[in-house]
């Protein structure tokens, strides 16, 4: 595996592997690579010639300072892991060869960056937008593989792939979790034992929201039995809505869509976990 860090070195591994006429997979993460981030690896690594990862933690996209300081990094690690799934390069830029100049750039997703992770950090899908154009126009993949874990990304994702004509295909992958249901995230290594034990409850309690849902318990009861089960002073809930699956329009009743998704963000201590389960 290619391990990059210059614009440059990529272009050179990229046009070489094109003029082969190779297909060119791409999987941006922020590290601290887990099983759910492999997953994008082989998903990649099925359906196309070769596959580029990047690692790079993306100031732009942290609207809290201390949740950008405390991000976990481990790329001895990771580059092991992408290596073991058979990745044919990384690149890991510093943030001076992505951002040579401040990007004033400003994205407008209409509806789909106010809402849920949107009106909670604010600034946040901007950030996204600007770092994986940028990630895009370096790479130019014929496919781009993003974890359905970040919901709303994907629809953020497909939304500027439209705007600017990206000649991309977005092949969205599903969650992986832990053993006890925990959705994989590099943010629970920073969960404390007791934290860790607490999170486990999220996906219990989303998973009760589905059965519940199947046996006709509406919108605003799940959100009493949400708070209720989640009363713990160890967790904050940011949110917890059910959208329409394909729009993310919030609901009120299941009435007003044919497919539905049920998502949170909710800390546990400091550290604040997402989830989501489509409803059926
Ligand atoms: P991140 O490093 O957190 O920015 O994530 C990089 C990519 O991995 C994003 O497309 C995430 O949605 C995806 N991802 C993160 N966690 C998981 C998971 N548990 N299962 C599947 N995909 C994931």
């Amino acid at each position: 595996m290619l391990i990059l860090t210059k614009i440059s070195h990529l272009e050179t591994f990229l046009s070489q592997k094109r003029s082969q006429g190779s297909i060119i997979g791409f999987v941006p993460t922020m590290g601290a690579l887990h099983e759910g981030h492999i997953s994008l690896i082989k998903a990649s690594k099925n359906v196309t010639d070769v596959t580029v990862c990047s690692i790079f933690v993306n100031p732009t996209q942290f609207n809290d300072k201390k949740d950008l300081e405390r991000y976990p990094k481990t790329p001895e690690k990771d580059v092991m892991m992408l290596e073991k799934a058979g990745c044919d390069a990384v690149f890991m830029p510093d943030a001076e060869e992505i951002y040579p100049e401040i990007d004033e750039r400003r994205f407008d997703f209409g509806y789909l960056d106010k809402i849920l992770e949107g009106a909670h950090r604010p600034g946040h899908f901007n950030g996204v937008a600007q770092v994986v154009s940028i990630l895009f126009n370096l790479v130019k993949p014929d496919k781009a593989f993003f974890g359905q874990k970040d919901y709303q990304q994907v629809m953020i994702i497909k939304a500027l792939v439209k705007q600017l004509h990206y000649p991309i295909e977005i092949v969205p992958c599903p969650i992986l979790r832990e053993k006890d249901g925990l959705a994989m995230s590099s943010r629970n290594t920073l969960l404390t034992p007791d934290e860790r034990k607490a999170a486990s409850l999220i996906p219990i309690v989303m998973n009760e929201v589905n059965e519940l849902s199947r046996k006709g318990t509406e919108i605003p009861e799940l959100k009493k039995h949400i708070e209720e089960r989640l009363k713990d002073p160890i967790y904050k809930i940011d949110y917890f809505a059910v959208c329409d699956a394909d729009t993310l329009k919030e609901l009120n009743s299941f009435s007003e869509a044919k497919y539905h998704v049920a998502l949170i963000a909710c800390f546990v201590g400091k550290i604040r976990l997402i989830d989501n389960i489509i409803l059926h």
